[in-house]
């Protein structure tokens, strides 16, 4: 792996040659806050952003998605079949994403490309896309992603990692489409021989600066319907009003709903985010919901981040530590205290009143 030098004078100039093959992304702010936006127009990436409110999910997955168009019109010599909708799936860069999100994408990456499955437009969009990584220098109080498999400085997932040295960045070439990014810029000056040691300096640092971690290590040793019938899920579950705001922030959170939308002879199939979240989620068609209570959902958020996907993949926590939901939440349910809450647990005999 090798790691070049980009003087900051020279940052604008290269993202200008490289906007002539890539679509470029990157932090913008919009009023209070940042989101991750095209860069039009010259437009910069807003590096000083600590992270984006919203996850950058949307941008290989998003909110709502056509997937196929149809038309009812039986004068029509293609009524009644779907068509693919059409996409562009030109190459993007995205600077400036931040580690933990990076993380994310291959988290959710194992749910959408299994060896029986593979949901094309998530992986169409996630393979075009070239990850351009900032190294966070000043987590703030809510990341914990030193506990969650990641940290400030993590590769997981990224093309290149930069690392903002004051009059210039390190950028540590990860991928071979994180080199052809940098050609693209026009970026090739080595970086000094002491590059990696400075990197490995500046990563400590931030690793030092989090302060908030989970305990994670008994998640796996747990028995399942224990953890499901602990007493605990009542008062985790009290405060929430099934907003949906932990699960639509969150890098990692992957529901979605698929609907047909029609009006007169035409429609759309969509693909929706949803949430667990939400009473509609699991209504059957008969009536029964299987998750009627708040408990229930709140519950299925928790144990499927913290119990059945670390059963399942064996790969840590569906979690990165971003801290998006603990932040966000309108009453304060913090994933911290819940993980170490549930990696204390121990059986009482007791169980939850509600299965
Ligand atoms: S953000 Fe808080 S209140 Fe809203 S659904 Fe999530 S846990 Fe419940
Ligand atoms: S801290 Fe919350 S929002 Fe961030 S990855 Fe973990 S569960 Fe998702």
């Amino acid at each position: 792996m090798k790691t070049i030098k980009i003087e900051k004078s020279q940052w604008a100039p290269g993202l200008e040659k490289a906007s002539k093959a890539f679509r470029l992304i990157g932090p913008v702010k919009e009023k209070e806050f940042h989101s991750f936006k095209p860069l039009t127009n010259g437009a910069q990436p807003d590096l000083t952003c600590l992270n984006t409110r919203l996850s950058p999910k949307s941008l290989v997955y998003p909110q709502s998605e056509v997937m196929f168009n149809y038309s009812l019109d039986e004068g029509r010599e293609d009524h009644h079949r779907m068509t693919e909708a059409a996409k562009d799936y030109s190459p993007q860069a995205v600077i400036g994403i931040r580690p933990c999100d990076a993380k994310a994408f291959v988290l959710v990456r194992m749910n959408f490309d299994t060896p029986e499955y593979q949901d094309p437009y998530w992986l169409r969009a996630y393979e075009s896309t070239t990850w351009i990584g900032l190294g966070c220098t000043s987590p703030c109080s809510s990341c914990f992603c030193t506990s969650a498999g990641c940290g400030p400085y993590h590769e997981e997932g990224l093309d290149v990692l930069l690392a903002d040295a004051g009059d210039h960045y390190l950028a540590r070439i990860l991928t071979d489409k994180g080199a052809r990014f940098l050609d693209a810029a026009g970026w090739k000056t080595a970086a000094a021989k002491d590059a990696d040691q400075t990197l490995a300096a500046m990563r400590r640092t931030a690793e030092g600066k989090i302060t908030s971690f989970v305990q994670t290590d008994n998640l796996k040793s747990l028995p399942n319907n224990d953890l499901y019938s602990a007493t605990f899920w009542e008062d985790v579950s009290f405060a929430c009003i099934n907003c949906g705001t932990c699960t639509y922030s969150c890098p990692t959170c992957w529901c979605f709903d698929i609907q047909d939308e029609t009006r007169g002879t035409s429609g759309v199939r969509m693909k929706n985010w949803d949430s667990c979240m939400y009473p509609l989620f699991t209504l059957h068609g008969s009536g029964h919901n299987p998750r009627g209570t708040k408990l229930h959902r709140v519950r299925q958020r928790f144990m499927h981040k913290l119990k059945y996907f670390v059963d399942k993949y064996d790969r840590g926590i569906q979690c990165v530590g971003c801290g998006r939901c603990v932040r966000l939440c309108p009453v304060n349910i913090d994933i911290r205290r819940v993980c170490n809450m549930m990696n204390g647990f121990a059986a009482s005999g007791e169980a939850c009143a509600i299965e």
